[in-house]
């Protein structure tokens, strides 16, 4: 979860790491560290609880004009968040960053007696024992951090700089992203491509196993088991403005706003609406493999879970004989459970690198099931091991709260949907009213945006006060209440829950009192006029709801309505999720809170 970032070179190495640092803050916020070697070995290690600013003022009074260092921003997992378990870790003449857990962190603790621990955190063993095998330079650093790392269970991207060598830094992977930025005369890392943009276009992707000796202007890969790695360098698509507020006061303002041109991209090349039908190159699969799929399982967590669920309520409409089950990642991977022959699964992950999807990927290829990744993030672990793909392409996310990546990962998932089906015969003429619909999204949505932006903002400063929530939906108004409520909880901290209007009687309507009010969607559709009656229902107890429709003639008392003008039908919801997305947004901001960072998450969940 947490950002790594590195350079050695000949500028200013903590210039580099603070601003490589603010990029990557999303990661993981709770505290924040840098140490550089001068040329000489002596090292300036800074570090400060809270986020990167509380850094910046500390390194304001230690200026140094050092050339190579390493530093991090911390999502604690073992300890709590405060400048002692903050990294870099020291150990020795070494320091260490890392992201991820070490699991026998205990044991291993109870073999190094000579190090004196300072900190509650899992990192500080590891640097204990790598500085077990460097023996204080008498082995050479890479070598002493691969006899550690052979001892190690658990999870790791990990740099490491010793006082005396102060032209090397060494890096490793195994299940943390660790990307490595060739520069001229510099080389840089990061945990994110982010962080090197502006600095070099040219990178290379660690693999897990990998362990990396980098200077200036050497990059020496091999594998744990010494066997040497001849690198690929790609090249970083992100540019600067991607990563940067374009005006807005928030991240997550400006990924909502976003939509239109982020789904747009999504789209490129891949919907037809002259003809009706969908092309997406990425999956890799033959007429004959799509025709045979009867059974999808859709691997997720969050935001992307969601996603998952309502993609397959759409594609069980219009694809028959298919089986579609959405699985929560960090269950399904203990899960004993049986994949039937003809299943293809679906790896849906924003960053790419979420530690429990990814389990679940390699437990499903072992199982010889063909894997298609919806993934965001160009390069990374999931994009790079599943079998074929479907980028979003909807550039970096950065506020915590997904809210774009969401909107696209349900279109390409539905995409997918339509391939099978025109692989499998289905008529045309129940196909294309998806795929007319899907070609217009980005205008509706901007649509949605523009006209509404105002009206959820005064709706939602009426509820600001409020410490429960509930959000209603039927069919494909269900998984976005999900996702609705899922939003308000993650950054305005309101507890707020989704059922299913049909669940209401079996046990949440208990709950209705002042203390509550009620998100209720309410499309147009068959199941409208049953939606409806369950709102009355809350209101006749009292309830306070807030409607979100696209039927114009909705005349209900409720206390607040959003009426959504727009000529889809099949994909209102995707656009009333835009209402729920803006709803936490505005709500957030009239309660003061940090927007885009809530507390206690990050972004890109690389940790169990
Ligand atoms: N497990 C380490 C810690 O708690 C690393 C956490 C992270 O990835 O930020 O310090």
């Amino acid at each position: 979860m947490c950002g790594i970032v590195g350079y050695v070179g000949n500028k200013n190495a903590q210039d580099f790491l603070v601003s490589g640092l603010k990029r990557l803050e999303y990661r993981g916020y709770d505290s924040a560290g840098i140490v550089t070697l001068s040329d000489e070995g002596t090292a300036t290690l800074i570090r400060a609880k809270g986020n990167i600013s509380n850094l910046e003022e500390k390194l304001a009074q230690n200026k140094r004009n050092d050339k190579i260092g390493i530093g991090h921003t911390r999502w604690a997992t073992h300890g709590e968040p405060s400048e002692i378990n903050a990294h870099p870790h020291q150990a020795g003449k070494i320091f260490l960053v890392h992201n991820g857990i070490i699991e026998n962190y205990k044991e291993l603790k109870k073999t190094l007696n000579e190090h004196e621990f300072k900190s509650e955190t899992d990192t500080e063993v590891l640097a204990a024992l790598i500085n077990s095998f460097y023996k204080d330079g008498q082995h050479p650093l890479t070598n002493a951090v691969v006899q550690a790392l052979k001892l190690v269970k658990g999870t790791y991207g990990i740099a490491v700089v010793s006082e005396l060598d102060p032209t090397e830094i060494v890096v490793a992977r195994s299940g943390s992203p660790l990307i490595v930025g060739v520069g001229h005369d510099e080389t840089l890392i990061a945990s994110d491509a982010s962080a090197l943009v502006g600095h070099t276009k040219q990178a290379i992707y660690l693999n897990d196993g990998e362990v990396a000796r980098l200077t200036k202007n050497s990059i020496e890969i091999k594998t744990l088991s010494a066997e040497p790695v001849s690198a690929k360098v790609e090249e970083i698509e992100t540019n600067l403005a991607a990563i940067q507020k374009g005006g807005y006061d928030h991240f997550l303002l400006k990924e909502i706003m976003d939509q239109p041109e982020s789904l747009t991209e999504t789209l490129r090349g891949r919907i037809h609406a002259e003809d009706g039908t969908v092309r997406l190159g990425g999956p890799g699969l033959s007429e004959t493999e799509l025709r045979k799929i009867k059974h999808l399982i859709i691997v997720g967590c969050g935001t992307a879970y969601h996603a998952g669920l309502l993609a397959g309520y759409y594609i069980e409409k219009f694809t028959p004989e298919i089986t579609i089950e959405t699985v929560i990642a960090s269950e399904y991977r203990y899960r004993q459970a049986y994949i039937p022959e003809n299943s293809v699964a679906l790896i849906v992950s924003q960053s790419g690198e979420t530690a429990d999807t990814l389990a679940c990927l390699r437990e499903i290829k072992k199982q010889g099931v063909k894997t298609i990744g919806i993934v965001n993030a160009i390069g990374s672990t999931i994009a790079r091991e599943v079998d074929g793909g479907t980028y979003v392409h909807v550039g970096p996310e950065i506020s915590v709260a997904s809210t774009k990546a969401f909107t696209s990962q349900v279109v390409a998932m539905v995409m997918f949907g339509l391939t099978i089906a025109q692989a499998k015969g289905v008529r045309n003429s129940i196909l294309r009213p998806y795929v007319s619909e899907i070609a217009k999204l980005p205008s509706e949505i901007a649509k949605v945006l523009e006209s509404n932006r105002d009206l959820v903002q005064e709706i939602a400063s009426q509820y600001k006060d409020f410490e429960h929530a509930i959000y209603l939906g039927r069919d494909t108004a269900y998984p976005t209440a999900m996702e609705g409520s899922l939003k308000l909880k993650e950054i305005s901290y309101i507890d707020a829950n989704a059922y299913a209007f049909g669940e209401l009687k079996h046990g949440p309507l208990a709950l209705i009192d002042d203390r509550f009010f009620e998100i209720a969607f309410l499309p147009d559709g068959e199941l409208y006029e049953k939606a409806v009656s369950n709102v009355q229902e809350v209101l006749a107890r009292g309830g306070k709801i807030v409607a979100i429709t696209n039927v114009d003639k909705f005349d209900l008392d409720v206390e607040n309505v959003v009426k959504i003008a727009t000529e889809l039908k099949i994909f209102a919801p995707i656009l009333m999720n835009l209402i729920s997305q803006l709803f936490a947004y505005y709500i957030t901001v009239a309660k003061g809170l940090n927007v885009d960072q809530p507390r206690n998450l990050a972004k890109s969940v690389t940790v169990e």
